[in-house]
């Protein structure tokens, strides 16, 4: 039975002006073990011819029968299968890849059809010493001569172990002896086999040939048989396999690797569109993460460069605490003595000997400005500072006073105590336009710079919330109280709202709510006075000067509330607020107490994050756009001249879903690298070029795993475009293509 016959098989190739003829009403049945040579002058159809057979064109009228079955129902997919099971291919341009090795190119052969692991280079040096290459095996094909590569491209077909072979030209461009030696190896080969050879010389192959077809015009004009065939069985084969995804990696390992220029080129691409977006995208995350934050008043003193953290045992910090605090990403540095940052009150700053003033709102160590960040030079002496641009009064050179509390130029006020921290030398200016004044690393790692201090705001502010939650436990009722402001009484107590039997000395019990943490009490025995029943609310005043003393006796109780010094204070110096937060959520807030803006969330804000956050993604999809059209610009550029490739790894038997597959992993790949470099580049970037540093403190684990995904989907996606372009063409009209350029 024949294994192939056409039946009125006609080709036209159709261009928009023309309609040419490729071959007209052939019949013609082929079976296995002919060695069919195919001669005619140029344009008489042969090329035509053996595309049709073996697949790789389409054809207009007429039928296809293999193994006497039609073929009209044929899928592009089928067609592929019948190539990868059923031809050989040998074309007049040696197909080869050129950045591959004769080896390699056997190899890929086999391992596309998926031949036996381990048999499988054993099998490729075998076919290469068939074709008398062995000493070339390492050789590039790129570096070998026309007969050479044309007989590696036998090798490859052999690999294929497939029933025909279909040979275009194969020794139009070699001189004799090299087309002798290939049509020799084409006979060698040919036993049970079908081989078609097409040459314009038919005394090249004469001694071989089984059988002669001659064409013209688009037609068989003879079709001689020379001697008999041999008899050869037509067998079903195995359909090639699904290439494992091992080979899968192998492959593309070796396509970027055998193209080092290349690689490197995309490779520095990739990475420069990474950072950029990446850097984009941080700083896009920045934005939005800022409009998300906003500083409370809790702690106004505290800078978003600093976070205080305390445990609430009041306990010192082991060195492993220490040593943990230190290794979190957004700390910078770590001060033990926290209190000498003054954190716990407002401080005043003024010129001594002019009429500048203003509240600092915060302190920080020097050490936290970078070289861009300020003028003039860093504080290196114990009375030397930095201050923020905020005091514009306030010059390099000028001397001011710094003091805590509201003490104000003209002196402190009666009830307050002189609470000077000391005079100071302004010997830089820091840029920004906030209130914060930086120490010298030296001031702050006195132990004892805040001896006895007192935070009077903090003092100020436990007594309010004493005097606001004071209540008596009095005839069965609990009273508000407050204090009398009157005259002088002869009353300790004046009571309102109470029943008005028990006037004279009673024993009567204070108390606060928890709202500083401690619930204070206090009791004992006073005198009652006025009581008025008439009135709406039992609220009961206490003569002045007792409810001093009480309040007084109350504040000592819960000193460590004000007393700042000899606390266990640790100060973190952090990336910024952002990374201030971050630190904080990552801290056990059962060990540790922490002052720090906090981070209020409010129906407002979420709304504006939302908003910040939908800007942010369509810009940077904008932006993504424009990198993705000049990648994709380089990527078609680079991928074209791979064309060729892929219509060889197409002729020997790989299909669409197996090169989609190669083409992205191949793009993931290089994405994959591209982005672990750049982003261990921009790390270690960080610790030198501020701008990098501060924009990558907002990225977290998530971000990197966001822009991972969308980097490698993109390199993906790059990939399945690239592929489909390829499949747009039939393979020979890539391999034409290629041959005309
Ligand atoms: P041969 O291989 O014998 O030289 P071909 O089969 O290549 O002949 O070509 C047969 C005829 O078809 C010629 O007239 C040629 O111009 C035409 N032809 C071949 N390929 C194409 C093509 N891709 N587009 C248009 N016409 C083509
Ligand atoms: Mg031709």
């Amino acid at each position: 039975m024949s294994f192939i016959r056409l039946e009125h098989v006609s080709k036209y190739y159709k261009s928009e002006e023309t309609v040419s003829v490729g071959m007209k009403r052939i019949n013609l049945a082929l079976a296995l073990g002919e060695f069919v040579a195919v001669t005619g002058e140029s344009g008489s159809g042969k090329s035509t011819l053996l595309n049709v057979i073996s697949g790789l064109d389409s054809y207009e009228d007429g039928e296809l029968y293999l193994f006497g079955e039609e073929t009209s129902h044929y899928t592009i997919a089928d067609w592929e299968r019948y190539r990868g099971t059923y031809i050989g291919f040998v074309f007049q341009n040696y197909n080869i890849i050129d950045s591959y090795t004769v080896l390699q190119n056997v190899l890929l052969a086999l391992e596309i059809q998926g031949y036996d692991r381990k048999n499988r280079r054993n099998r490729a040096l075998e076919l290469i010493e068939k074709v008398g290459l062995t000493s070339h095996k390492h050789h590039k094909a790129s570096k070998l001569s026309g007969g050479q590569k044309q007989r590696a491209v036998i090798a490859r077909a052999l690999a294929k172990d497939c029933p025909v072979i279909v040979a275009d030209e194969p020794t139009g461009n070699l001189d004799s002896a090299s087309a002798k030696q290939v049509m020799q190896v084409l006979h060698d080969i040919s036993k049970d086999k079908l081989v078609v050879v097409v040459t314009h010389d038919y005394a090249q192959v004469s001694d071989y040939a089984t059988r002669k077809i001659k064409m013209h015009d688009g037609e068989i004009v003879e079709d001689k048989k020379i001697k008999p065939a041999q008899d050869v069985v037509a067998t079903e084969r195995v359909k090639p396999r699904k290439l494992p995804p091992l080979t899968l990696l192998r492959f593309a390992l070796r396509n970027l690797f055998s193209t080092p220029k290349k690689l490197v080129f995309m490779m520095l691409m990739q990475i420069l569109v990474i950072s950029v977006l990446s850097i984009v995208f941080t700083n896009q995350m920045a934005w939005v993460r800022e409009i998300g934050l906003e500083q409370s008043r809790v702690f106004p003193s505290v800078p978003e460069t600093r976070v205080l953290v305390e445990k609430r045992d009041g306990s010192a910090f082991s060195s492993t605490e220490l040593a943990a605090l230190a290794s979190n990403r957004h700390v910078r540095s770590l001060h033990e003595h926290g209190v000498n940052f003054y954190n716990q009150s407002r401080l005043f700053i003024q010129s001594v000997d002019g009429f500048g003033y203003g509240w600092v709102e915060g302190t920080d160590t020097a050490a936290s400005l970078a070289r861009n960040e300020f003028e003039g030079r860093l504080p290196e002496a114990l009375d030397e500072i930095v201050i923020s641009a905020y005091y514009r009064s306030f010059q390099v050179g000028d001397t001011v006073r710094i003091a805590m509390g509201s003490y104000w130029f003209w002196g402190p006020d009666e009830d307050e105590e002189d609470s000077t921290i000391g005079t100071f030398t302004v010997v830089g200016i820091d840029k920004r336009d906030r209130q914060i004044v930086y120490f010298s690393e030296t001031y702050l790692a006195q132990p004892d710079l805040i001896e006895d201090m007192v935070d009077i705001n903090k003092r100020n502010e436990t007594r309010y919330a004493i005097m606001g939650n004071m209540t008596i436990d009095y005839d069965g009722f609990t009273y508000y109280m407050g204090r009398n402001h009157g005259p002088a009484q002869a009353y300790d107590l004046v009571v309102q709202g109470c029943s008005p039997v028990d006037q004279g000395l009673q024993h009567v019990q204070f108390s606060t709510n928890t709202i500083i943490g401690t619930n204070l009490t206090h009791s004992g025995h006073y005198t009652i006075g006025y009581c008025d029943p008439e009135f709406e609310y039992r609220y009961m005043t206490m003569r002045g000067d007792i409810f001093d003393d009480m309040i007084n006796s109350l504040l000592a109780q819960v000193e460590h509330e004000y007393l700042i010094h000899r606390r266990n204070l640790v100060s973190l110096s952090v990336d910024g607020y952002y990374g201030g937060n971050q630190l904080i959520r990552t801290l056990d807030m059962e060990t540790y107490k922490v002052y720090y803006p906090a981070n209020i969330s409010s129906p407002l804000r979420d709304f504006l994050v939302f908003f910040a956050s939908l800007l942010a993604l369509i810009f940077l999809t904008l932006f993504g756009l424009f990198l993705y059209s000049i990648v994709h610009a380089v990527t078609r550029n680079v991928m074209n001249a791979r064309k060729k490739d892929f219509a060889i790894y197409r002729s020997i038997g790989a299909n669409q879903s197996m090169l989609a597959r190669l083409v992205i992993l191949e793009q993931v790949l290089m994405s994959m690298t591209g982005f672990v470099i750049t982003i261990i580049v921009l790390n270690i970037l960080a610790n030198n070029i501020t701008y990098i540093g501060t924009t990558i403190q907002y990225m977290e684990n998530r971000d990197y795993a966001i822009l991972f995904t969308a980097f490698i989907l993109f390199g993906a996606w790059l990939g399945l475009r690239f592929n489909k372009r390829v499949f747009k063409q039939s393979v020979i009209e890539t391999l034409t293509a290629s041959r005309e350029e």
